[in-house]
């Protein structure tokens, strides 16, 4: 291994910055996302920004069953826990996690109730909103900041790291793309800039800010991917999801697939691990990757290239991957 891989502080085993284990490094224990539908929309699907929504979503197949609009915060929370607590039994304490559609897009005070119930329950020590960069302001936040520094909820506490009296905020954004023609293609109904401004606020205020990107959109070349990651390591964000595009059944861009799939960046598993290994390289090293592959459920989809794999043996592919080629994260930065 290089000298210099190792000053990295990557987890034991690892050739890249991975998510795992990166709640217990930062708060001393594992926490679990729990994923919520708080009943919000999305101005790209609503005529305020746009109508029909991005060209490849389908908000269904993106959340959980237990995560519907119809049940309150506490009951999708409890479901959520009792949910994950098969799997890991030794979890104490969770993140409620605003997923579904747009989830700062609605007046302040809504969104001061819904946060505020969510940490309200008491295995849930902070939160997680997923929203798009054109529905934040100044004044959401403010706010946000002002929770993250337990400035709003002055009785609250948790009895982890050390006792916190300040709940966990991430804001997590996504910007799909770099590159505005591929955000027009895809009818995203904002621009890169828009993201970038957005980030740059929410990190500003001292908030912990995660990114989401497509790889394989139409139109986009693997060179064109690669360039970007000079563009992601230049925004100031903590940690970033990628996936893979899978085309949900029913969407439009099943249809443009349809009709001009040469436009479309196909990955076997083999070829998205060893360009996923090329993205590493360009990533800087401190950017953790909290995923690097997307899970739609094979009924949304038409076919499923690479078989039903599970994430943890993807995991251990590109771990394998990265030592045959003996590379890591942040190598050619
Ligand atoms: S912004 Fe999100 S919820 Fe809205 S249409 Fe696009 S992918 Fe769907």
């Amino acid at each position: 291994m290089d000298a210099g891989f190792e000053t990295y502080g990557f987890p034991v085993g690892k050739r890249y910055n991975s998510f795992v284990g990166y709640f217990k490094r930062r708060y001393g224990e594992r926490l679990q996302k729990i994923v919520l539908d708080a009943g919000f929309t999305c101005p790209n699907r609503d005529g305020r920004v746009g109508r029909g929504g991005c060209t490849y979503c389908d908000n269904a197949a993106f959340h959980p069953s237990y995560s519907t609009a119809g049940k309150s915060l506490h009951q999708q929370l409890d479901e959520g826990i009792e949910f994950h607590k098969v799997r890991y039994r030794t979890t104490e304490h969770y993140l409620a996690y605003f997923q579904s559609f747009s989830n700062t897009y609605a007046p302040l005070a809504r969104l001061k109730t819904l946060y505020e119930e969510a940490l309200q329950h008491p295995q849930v020590v902070g939160i997680v909103i997923g929203t798009r960069p054109d529905c934040v302001d100044k004044e959401k936040l403010d706010y946000l900041a002002d929770l993250a520094s337990g400035r709003v909820l002055k009785d609250w506490f948790r009895d982890f790291a050390g006792g916190r009296r300040e709940p966990v905020v991430i804001v997590e954004y996504g910007v799909e793309s770099c590159y505005d023609s591929t955000l027009e293609r895809i009818n995203r109904g904002h621009d890169f800039d828009t993201a970038r401004r957005a980030i740059e606020e929410t990190a500003a205020r001292g908030l912990d800010v995660g990114a989401h990107f497509i790889l394989g959109l139409p139109g986009e070349t693997r060179e064109m991917m690669l360039d970007a990651c000079a563009l992601i390591n230049s925004l100031p964000i903590r940690s970033a999801k990628f996936h893979q595009l899978q085309i949900v059944k029913g969407t439009r861009m099943e249809q443009e697939y349809a009709s001009v799939p040469d436009e479309f960046l196909r990955f076997s598993l083999e070829e998205y691990i060893d360009f996923f290994t090329d993205m590493l390289e360009r990533l800087r090293p401190d950017l953790f990757i909290e995923r690097f592959v997307g899970e739609v459920p094979p009924r949304f989809v038409n076919e499923t290239p690479w078989g039903l794999i599970r994430n943890v043996e993807l995991l251990r592919l590109l771990d394998l991957h990265l030592e045959s080629r003996d590379t890591w994260q942040g190598r050619l930065v």
